[in-house]
């Protein structure tokens, strides 16, 4: 039987209309009053500028709107991104260190990786991606607890907040970055694969246990001479493989790039409720 699709797209949409309506009620009675996003993008990436587009997009759409400057002090900015990678030149740890606390919707804050990453404590926000991919396998019924998850990536960003926030849904994490000897075999054990490599179509389908739950974060642009712009976008996993063995997959895109920005939606509109 081919597998499930995650359907990222439908679950954020629903998510985000979610919002939209508490968000409505809540300023029923305060029509001045709107969550704001302040976005920090230094440098000229192109994948960097396309993020923030697709961000604005939404944000607007949901009644938000956004400032492209540090506003720590702004009552009317309740989350400040900062577009990552960073030029060289910036230093990263102490940028991200400048956001205040209660405002860092990205959850990149040191402290708030800190808090991610030890027992018993609450981060003021989780970082965004990782938060969908637990969304995704709440919302599609998937038991965590005692399952074996291994994750492709060791980022701050995706790959070592992900490991955790599975770890703290009491599964048991394997972690495979650059240097894992025998990605295949560590895979071949999963029940749930969590793949944030960024190598296009790396996962095979042979190396799925039959039935594992699959969520594929990677985005890889592969050339594609059928395509108007010239290329295609494909996760981590072979889809098409992946969707002959796996239990359940999702595909990219429409997977758990959708739930990224609800995921942005939901923490800032959780900061601005927070400053009410
Ligand atoms: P990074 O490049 O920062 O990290 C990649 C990680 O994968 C590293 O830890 C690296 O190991 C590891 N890795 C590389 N090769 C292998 C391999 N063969 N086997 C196992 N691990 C390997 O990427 P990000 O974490 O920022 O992003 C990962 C992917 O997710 C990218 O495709 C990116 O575009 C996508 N992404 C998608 C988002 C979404 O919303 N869907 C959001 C963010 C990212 P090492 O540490 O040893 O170098």
């Amino acid at each position: 039987m081919p597998a499930k699709i995650i359907d990222g797209t439908a679950i954020a949409n629903g998510i985000r209309a979610q919002i939209k309506s508490d968000l409505e009620e809540y300023i029923k009675n305060n029509a001045d009053s709107r969550p704001g996003i302040a976005v920090l993008l230094v440098g000229d990436r192109k994948d960097s500028a396309t993020y923030v587009r697709m961000k604005n997009k939404v944000a607007l759409e949901l009644g938000f709107y956004k400032k492209i400057r540090q506003f720590n002090n702004d009552p009317k900015i309740h989350g400040i991104l900062v577009q990552l990678p960073l030029p060289k030149h910036l230093n990263e740890e102490r940028v991200l260190s400048e956001v205040s606390l209660e405002k860092d919707i990205d959850g990149f804050h040191p402290i708030n990786i800190g808090n991610l990453a030890m027992k018993g404590r609450k981060p003021t926000f989780v970082p965004c991606t990782p938060k969908g991919c637990i969304e995704l396998l709440d919302r599609t019924g998937v038991e965590i607890a005692g399952k074996n998850a291994v994750i492709l990536g060791r980022s701050n960003i995706v790959g070592i907040p992900i490991s955790l926030l599975l770890l703290h849904r009491n599964a048991t994490v394997t972690i495979c970055h650059s240097q894992t000897k025998d990605v295949e075999q560590k895979v071949k054990q999963a029940d749930i694969i969590v793949a944030a490599c960024g190598q296009p179509e790396y996962i095979k389908g042979d190396w799925i246990k039959p039935g594992a739950v699959v969520i594929d974060v990677g985005i890889n642009p592969v050339d594609d001479s059928t395509k108007k712009v010239g290329y295609r976008l494909v996760g981590d996993v072979n889809y098409k493989e992946a969707l002959e063995v796996a239990g359940s997959v999702t595909p990219v895109p429409g997977g758990v790039g959708p739930m990224t920005i609800a995921m942005l939606m939901q923490n800032t509109f959780e900061s601005f409720k927070n400053k009410q």
